[in-house]
């Protein structure tokens, strides 16, 4: 280090191969505050002055946040630049861009790693058309559809895909719109991977220094990477919010080398993606569940005026007669619940059938906790909102939803919902009840493309 300071006061002899390899590895890839860097102030000023980082302004001279490409901008007298200035309200919580703020980027040599085969320690097999479908994206080489209904082991799949782009020299993000979903997949990776680290990125998650060819991130935080991956694979593209919210596609894309592709895996497409990614023969997919047993298909049950008996401190009969049944056969459920006000309400009464049952929600602290206890058999049940209508695979579990018909349970997540259900060999089917006031077209819906996909 002292030897590039000493070369801060000569900058005319920078050479291109003197640089900080730690503040390389940081930042290839990255975009990041000033401010923020993990490294002493001279050597960025170095680095900056011999055209290894690139320096520029929070906030662009079009009024779009150069981190996140957002125009929802706030104004505000800024103790930094002495002004009026003005910052960023759409990505503020991982830290604040302003107009005077100073953003970098890595725009030195790239990183060069050669991983050495065989770099994949995963032991396991791959069904018939689980290969098919691997083999399918690895040979395409361009942006691809990975259709496999839920339980078809798509993450599996996953494993040959990455493999093969890791011995290529290649950076892979296996980003996904859910904390929940990036929490299930980060140690299966780790373990599939075990020689490199692989690194994982969600809201408050740990700040890792050096770099990695294998990343798992929320789609959110795939905002703090610029141009870094040749490989994204969109686990669950589908999940909320990702189909609502353009700024995460272009987060995606932004993350994304140019020469870079996507692989997006799912196991509910739009009728839009799969003309458009079949048209361009880019689609693949798996009908059956890795075990080869049918999807369980939804039975509908009518729960009238359920909100209104909760709120009068009643467990609505068959509601009640469902839960006992599951709780005196030691079967672990599921019951999911349109809103966190109604599962609260309810959450008490139901305690009384068993106490150790629990709620989760997505502004819930403990809710990693709660469903690795539903997993170790410590609690018989969790009460949800759609935050675990996907990523979470339980022994012989038994779900139930309450107020199918509400708008929140679109067929999408209906079928995700349904998915929970038999993803074991040893225990392939399970209660699946749509307990409901009044019936709906996605109701419907739901059913009759899980009948559909049974018949393929
Ligand atoms: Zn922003
Ligand atoms: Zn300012």
């Amino acid at each position: 280090m002292l030897k590039l300071q000493r070369r801060l006061l000569l900058p005319q002899k920078v050479s291109p191969h003197l640089f900080d390899h730690k503040l390389q590895a940081f930042l290839v890839g990255r975009i990041w505050i000033a401010e923020k860097m993990p490294f002493h102030p001279d050597t960025i000023t170095y680095h900056i002055h011999a055209h290894f980082i690139e320096q520029f302004q929070g906030i662009t001279e079009k009024n779009s946040c150069r981190r996140c490409g957002s125009q929802n901008l706030q104004k505000f007298d800024c103790s930094q630049c002495k002004g009026s200035c003005s910052y960023c309200l759409d990505c503020i919580i991982m830290g604040r861009i302003s107009r005077c703020t100073k953003l970098l980027r890595w725009v030195g040599p790239p990183i060069h790693i050669q991983l050495k085969s065989p770099i994949m320690t995963w032991q396991g097999t791959l069904t018939p058309s689980q290969k098919m479908v691997a083999d399918e994206a690895v040979r395409h080489e361009k942006d691809h559809l990975i259709h496999a209904v839920t339980g078809a082991g798509k993450t599996e799949i996953l494993f040959p895909i990455s493999e093969d782009a890791l011995l290529k020299n290649q950076r892979i993000c296996v980003t996904t719109p859910r904390t929940d979903v990036v929490l299930e997949l980060s140690p299966r990776f780790q373990k599939a991977f075990e020689k490199i680290q692989v690194q994982s990125y969600y809201g408050g998650s740990e700040f890792y220094k050096e770099y990695s060819p294998l990343i798992i991130a929320t789609t959110h935080q795939l905002l703090r990477f610029e141009a870094a991956f040749d490989v994204i694979i969109v686990d669950e593209a589908d999940a909320f919010p990702y189909t609502f919210d353009e700024k995460l596609r272009q987060a995606v894309k932004k993350a994304k080398k140019a020469s870079g592709r996507t692989i997006l895996v799912t196991a509910t497409p739009t009728k839009l993606e799969r003309t458009r990614f079949s048209q361009r023969k880019c689609y693949s997919f798996i009908a059956r569940r890795f075990h080869g047993k049918d999807l369980p298909v939804p039975k509908f049950d009518s729960l009238w005026q359920y909100d209104r008996q909760f709120n009068q401190g009643i467990i609505p009969r068959k509601l009640r007669n469902w839960l006992i049944k599951c709780v005196s056969e030691n079967k672990p459920f599921l019951v999911f619940f349109p809103s966190v006000k109604l599962m609260m309400v309810a959450l008490p009464l139901i305690q009384k059938i068993e106490h150790s049952i629990l709620a989760v929600h997505a502004s819930d602290p403990n809710r990693k906790e709660s469903v690795q206890a539903l997993r170790d058999g410590k609690v018989c049940g969790l009460l949800t909102t759609t935050i675990l209508e996907r990523g979470i695979t339980i022994f012989n579990l038994q779900v139930a939803v309450v107020g199918a018909e509400n708008r929140i349970f679109d067929h999408a997540a209906l079928i995700q919902i349904s998915g929970r259900v038999g993803r074991s060999k040893d225990a392939p089917s399970g209660d699946l009840i749509f307990f409901h006031d009044g019936l709906t077209r996605q109701m419907d819906f739901a059913v009759s493309e899980i009948k559909r996909l049974n018949r393929l």
